[in-house]
């Protein structure tokens, strides 16, 4: 099925969203017009987000802000800066945002922001305008009550903090529950920096036990080494698992007896790259998903486990850090290979609900202790892994097909409640 107003794409992340969103509405036995809701976003705003250089020149850039869905409550979701942003890819984010929030069950809908842009190339003052124009473009459809972003791939808490004051500014009182992922000075959550990372690890070790592999002594390698692969590697390694290789943008890294993530993290800081780390072998940054692992972690961007390389994966498991790391073609092929897939709206959740628990301190101004935050959002991931293996025991399907099958059910629950209006 063809969306009417959205035209389609040739290949990629947008069509591979819409593809196991079909395979849920099939299995659900859902109406033509519900799916159609559903493959289309409720609200999509493109503008050009024009910069004022340090040097005087002007530059533009495209910036988009995606509402997938808003049954559940407000649109949620982050902001990433990347030259690979344009509209398609985020509106496939933003549609698994809308999953991924109904599966861990926050009552929010799904969003996504971004920018075509190489934060790398920019100054910081640079990157602030950037930001504060891009805040103001979208500002008529954010709010704590309507679409709440967060950090995503190239933005951070510095980011927050500028989208808070742009947005704050303009209604004339300080508001912290328009954005997560904040400063902990400014209304962030203790914990949220590394919640999604918690919840990876946290999910790696339920599905290494599911699979009867103790993880004291199992392997893992790490495509990643940013907001979720840096502290998804160090969880790992503290659980007891030997991480033995690590990628990012620059380079890869190996050693069979494991890396030492506190030193490598030291090592990252100051090189601003894992390459280079002492004593660790250099790899070719392709090879760190189709290692000899028993558990590969992919926490960097979409579609890199394609057709192409998805039979060379020997992990036994994989656990999805990033959004859509593997494409449907590639996820056939491991199916085939008896390869356990934890799928993104799953394994990743950890970042969104700590995202919920921030906004819901924010809204009280009161700050929960960072224990608490970590035992609900265990609590939660857990709930979340059983109620996926559970669905996908009883329908025979595999744990993407239960996730998405699960989360468009409750989806549509919400959007029966409600009624359709007028
Ligand atoms: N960008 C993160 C994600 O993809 C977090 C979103 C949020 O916290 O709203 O899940």
């Amino acid at each position: 099925m063809t969306p009417p107003n959205q035209a389609p794409v040739a290949a990629g992340p947008l069509i591979d969203a819409r593809a196991q969103l079909a395979g849920a509405v099939e299995h659900l036995g859902v109406s033509d017009g519900v799916h159609r809701m559903l493959s289309i976003s409720r609200r999509e705003m493109a503008v050009s987000v024009p910069l004022r250089r340090d040097d005087g020149s002007t530059a533009v850039y495209e910036g988009f802000r995606v509402q997938h869905n808003f049954s559940r409550g407000p649109a949620k979701g982050g902001l990433r800066f990347s030259t690979a942003v344009d509209l398609d890819e985020v509106r496939a984010l933003a549609m698994w945002m809308t999953w991924k929030c109904a599966l861990v069950d926050v009552p929010y809908g799904g969003a996504k922001g971004g920018v075509s842009i190489e934060p790398r190339d920019h100054s910081q003052a640079e990157l602030e305008r950037v930001t504060r124009r891009y805040t103001s473009e979208i500002l008529p459809i954010i709010g704590p009550d309507v679409d709440i972003p967060a950090p995503d791939i190239g933005t951070d808490e510095r980011t927050m903090a500028w989208i808070m004051d742009t947005y704050s500014a303009a209604v004339g009182h300080t508001v912290p529950g328009v954005v997560t992922g904040k400063p902990i000075s400014l209304g962030g959550s203790l914990g949220r920096a590394s919640a999604t990372s918690r919840g990876v690890a946290h999910v790696a070790l339920m599905a290494m036990t599911s699979r009867g592999i103790d993880p004291v002594g199992a392997t893992a390698a790490v495509q990643g080494f940013g907001k979720v692969g840096r502290d998804a590697a160090r969880f790992l390694s503290e659980a007891g698992v030997r991480v033995v290789a690590v990628s990012d943008v620059d380079g890869a890294i190996w050693a069979g007896d494991g890396l030492g993530i506190t030193h490598l993290g030291d090592h990252a800081d100051s090189a601003g790259t894992v390459a280079g780390f002492d004593g660790a072998e250099s790899i070719d940054p392709a090879s760190v998903l189709t290692l000899d692992v028993d558990v590969a972690v992919p926490a960097a961007v979409e579609g890199v486990i394609t057709a192409a390389n998805a039979d060379r994966i020997q992990a036994r498991i994989l656990v999805e850090g990033a959004n859509g790391p593997t494409t449907n073609e590639a996820d056939a092929i491991l199916a085939d290979k008896d390869i356990l897939v934890v799928p993104d709206i799953l394994a990743n959740a950890g970042g969104v609900i700590v995202s919920y628990f921030e906004w819901v301190q924010s809204n009280q101004a009161y700050q929960w202790r960072e224990r608490e935050v970590q035992e609900r959002l265990e609590e939660r991931m857990e709930r979340a892994w059983h109620a996926v293996v559970d669905y996908a025991g009883a329908h025979r399907m595999s744990y993407r097909e239960a996730a998405t099958a699960l989360a468009v059910q409750r989806v549509i629950e919400a959007h029966d409640l409600r009624g359709l209006y007028p």
